[in-house]
């Protein structure tokens, strides 16, 4: 999909935006299994201290594969002739039969779009395209208001309308383009998880792009421990570490994916009610939730919100969250109650 997070070649950008401390020292036990590799324009990390007689690592290995191919065939937008993409194609503005797993990222999107006020969009794609961010690739100017004006006219997750019986997606407007980059590594996450499940793997942990679902313990016998990177572009140093089982994790942040153009900072997120990149002070957000679905696409809404707005909601409806704020003094945290309860 690239569900982006494309690590772009030049100077300016890059990378995942958090990793995992899972680091073992050479002397340390190895995990039975530890499979890594890219997809959707970003890596994955997959590791379980046990696995059950009934299957080898190579067979787990290779059903991940399949799975991970088989959602950037429904999901991407990098992709031209996958089903995200022909719907994006599609301008009958007809109602349109989507596949299980395509229709329940977007039913999700819209949750989050409504719990957000439309901070959360993914019908921002082609300002993601506008700014360069989208598949056609990096522009690195800042696009004209009129442009910027007249594609926000093409925008608003309102007018995708959903048929629940049918399984049907509807276009209010043809030119509608739909854009998964900030929900979809996460539903992919969770579907590697419940892979896993299924096969009787009880501990493990899979991240893909920076966002993590994690189950039971690692091979010390104890929970995971996920660092969260301080949000600088030019280091890379750990902000926080956690402890953490049966939870999923998710991140945005400004510092990694971004365009500077003459000191001025372009960060991916945009905020659809402006049609341009954030510009605010929160330098990162990490979320916490039953699902990765959720968190990654929560992550996303809270950095469109900021530290002020973003805070308040997630206070209010009750979401794990932690926002790095950047200060003159530097980097400075905030926790929502939520986030505090479980790390106690
Ligand atoms: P991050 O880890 O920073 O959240 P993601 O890759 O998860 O990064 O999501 C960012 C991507 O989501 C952007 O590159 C863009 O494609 C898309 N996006 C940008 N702004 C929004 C928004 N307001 N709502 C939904 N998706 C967005
Ligand atoms: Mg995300």
């Amino acid at each position: 999909m690239c569900f982006k997070s494309l690590k772009r070649s030049s100077a300016l950008v890059v990378i995942v935006f958090l990793f995992s401390a899972c680091q073992q020292a050479p002397e340390k036990p190895e995990y039975p299994l530890h499979y890594s590799d890219a997809i959707f324009g970003t890596s994955f990390i997959i590791k379980a201290p046990a696995l059950p007689d009934s299957v080898t690592s190579n067979e787990i290995q290779l059903k991940v594969k399949k799975l991970l191919d088989e959602l950037n065939r429904q999901m991407s937008t990098y992709l031209q002739d996958s089903e995200l993409s022909k719907i994006n194609q599609n301008q009958t503005g007809e109602w349109i039969a989507v596949s299980d797993a395509l229709y329940q990222v977007l039913k999700q999107a819209n949750s989050i779009s409504e719990l957000s006020n439309g901070a959360f969009d993914i019908t921002v794609g082609p300002l993601v395209n506008l700014w360069g961010f989208g598949p056609k690739g990096i522009s690195f100017v800042a696009p004209d208001e009129d442009k910027i004006k007249q594609q926000l006219l093409n925008t608003g997750y309102k007018n995708l309308l959903f048929d629940d019986e049918k399984q049907q997606i509807k276009k209010q407007i043809p030119q509608l383009y739909l854009d998964l980059s900030a929900i979809a590594k996460g539903y992919a996450v969770d579907q590697v998880g419940a892979l896993l499940e299924s096969n009787g793997i009880v501990d493990f942990m899979v991240e893909i792009g920076g966002e993590l679902r994690l189950k039971g313990l690692n091979i010390q016998n104890k929970p995971w421990r996920i660092a969260v990177e301080k949000p600088a572009a030019d280091q890379r140093m750990i902000q926080k570490v956690l402890p953490l089982t049966d939870i999923s994790l998710a991140t945005s942040g400004d510092y990694r994916n971004f365009f500077e153009v003459e000191g001025v900072r372009f960060s991916h997120t945009i905020d659809p009610r402006s049609g341009k990149p954030i510009t605010h002070k929160l330098a990162s957000i990490t979320i916490l939730s039953d699902t990765t679905m959720k968190a990654d696409a929560l992550a996303t809404a809270l950095m469109v919100l900021g530290s002020e707005q973003g805070y308040q909601l997630a206070e209010k409806q009750k979401i794990a969250a932690l926002f790095i704020i950047k200060t003159k003094e530097g980097f400075v945290e905030k926790a929502t109650d939520s986030f505090v309860a479980i790390l106690r």
